[in-house]
């Protein structure tokens, strides 16, 4: 689905990333553990295509489009950024509809307890319920690859429950889905575990 090859990035010369390969296969849900600031986020940046990595190749395979990943759209690739970033001026709803190209996605607002909020904006919902739309709109349009940096960080147990059984069904219905979790519950139910070293936050 995605091969990342030696991909590696540092900000004024601190590495925030290590050189790291990592291969997203269908149907597959690979978890991201490691501490923080040991580059999680910056792999999953560079993996979506909202971050160059300073070396290394990021290639897509079918049934990717054979496009830079930065090209490419919400049926493709699925994203929910650690910074959750909803359009404030949209509802729930348009949120949505924006990224599955049309109305639709109740089922999953639903699925999410969130389907009585749907015409609310994300400044009149909570942290938690902002983060859950992040996660409908990543699926709302069934990409092939889905990209989740802390998905449960502002969830309770029983909602961290509803968004990981929303992304394993992800995987189990074809899609490769990497997760950047320090949650054991995420981890438990992942294919696979990539762990990126502590190194990365040694500094000096
Ligand atoms: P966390 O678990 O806290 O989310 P992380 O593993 O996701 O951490 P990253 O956000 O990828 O870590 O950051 C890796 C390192 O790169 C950190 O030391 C961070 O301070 C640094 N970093 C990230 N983005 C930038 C930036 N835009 N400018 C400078 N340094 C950055
Ligand atoms: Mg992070």
């Amino acid at each position: 689905m995605l091969s990342l090859r030696g991909v590696h990035k540092s900000y004024d010369g601190t590495p925030a990333l290590r050189p790291v390969d990592v291969e997203l296969v269908a149907g597959e849900l690979v978890v991201l553990t490691g501490p923080s600031g040991s580059g999680k986020s910056t792999l999953l940046m560079i993996a979506g295509g909202w971050e160059t990595p300073d070396g290394g190749e990021v290639v897509p395979h079918p049934p990717l489009p054979d496009l830079p990943v930065e090209r490419m759209s919400w049926q493709d690739l699925g994203f929910v950024p650690q910074s959750i970033s909803l359009f404030e001026e949209l509802t729930l709803a348009d949120n949505l509809a924006l990224a599955r190209g049309g109305p639709g996605g109740g089922e999953l607002l639903e699925a999410l307890e969130l389907g009585h909020l749907a015409e609310r904006r994300p400044g009149e919902v909570s942290r938690g319920e902002q983060q859950r739309v992040a996660v409908a709109r990543a699926l709302v349009a069934s990409p092939a690859l889905v990209i989740a940096d802390e998905p449960t960080s502002h969830q309770d147990h029983r909602r961290a429950d509803l968004v990981l059984g929303l992304l394993r069904a992800a995987a189990d219905r074809g899609a490769a889905v990497l997760i950047a979790s320090h949650d054991p519950a995420v981890v438990s139910r992942a294919d696979r575990e990539i762990r990126l070293g502590a190194d990365a936050v040694t500094r000096g």
